[in-house]
């Protein structure tokens, strides 16, 4: 079977994409997939802009005449940059011992960075960090601030002008 979106029809599914619970009738995206762990088929669910962005090539297989295109354009971002999908969260490092994925070079405590993780064995795994000022090098694009925004729920003002000043430095 293919992949689905339907509204949730209980609101006990969390979405693999941010770890929240999809809430029950909320239009959601169900990838299929061999069971890794046995017989049969299993179904993942995400919400559909978490699809949009974590699972991109799945995502846009499915016809979906009413898609928001902003979420369209999430996903179709995601399908020309495939590290995209990677970008899990922003936050700022607690210490300076992480060293970025991109550059190499140590990430310093307390400066923005973002949280990448990679999909295997039908779940998110994390795969370390990079500069958010990296981010144009390593994923292709700076356009990421409304990922950001999404997976990143309660940044402020101030965090978002900080965050898009990284991002634009980054672009020269
Ligand atoms: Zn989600
Ligand atoms: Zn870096």
């Amino acid at each position: 079977m293919g992949h689905v979106i339907e509204p949730a029809s209980s609101g006990r599914a969390k979405c693999r994409g941010c770890g929240e619970k999809i809430d029950k009738g909320v239009l959601r995206f169900g990838e299929r997939a061999p069971n890794p762990f046995g017989e049969g088929e299993a179904t993942y669910w995400f919400h559909l802009t978490c699809a949009a962005c974590r699972r991109p090539d799945e995502f846009l297989t499915v016809e979906q005449p009413e898609m928001d295109p902003k979420v369209r354009l999430m996903a179709e971002a995601g399908r020309d940059h495939y590290r995209l999908a990677r970008i899990r969260r922003a936050e700022r490092a607690p210490s300076g011992r992480a060293k970025c994925r991109h550059c190499r070079e140590a990430i310093p405590a307390g400066s923005w960075r973002i949280a990448l993780e990679i999909w295997e064995e039908a779940r998110f795994s994390p795969m370390g960090f990079i500069h958010m000022s990296c981010s144009k090098d390593y994923f292709g694009t700076a356009d990421i601030l409304p990922r950001i925004k999404h997976f990143t729920p309660g940044l402020s003002p101030a965090d978002l002008g900080e965050i898009a000043d990284l991002l634009g430095n980054s672009s020269e």
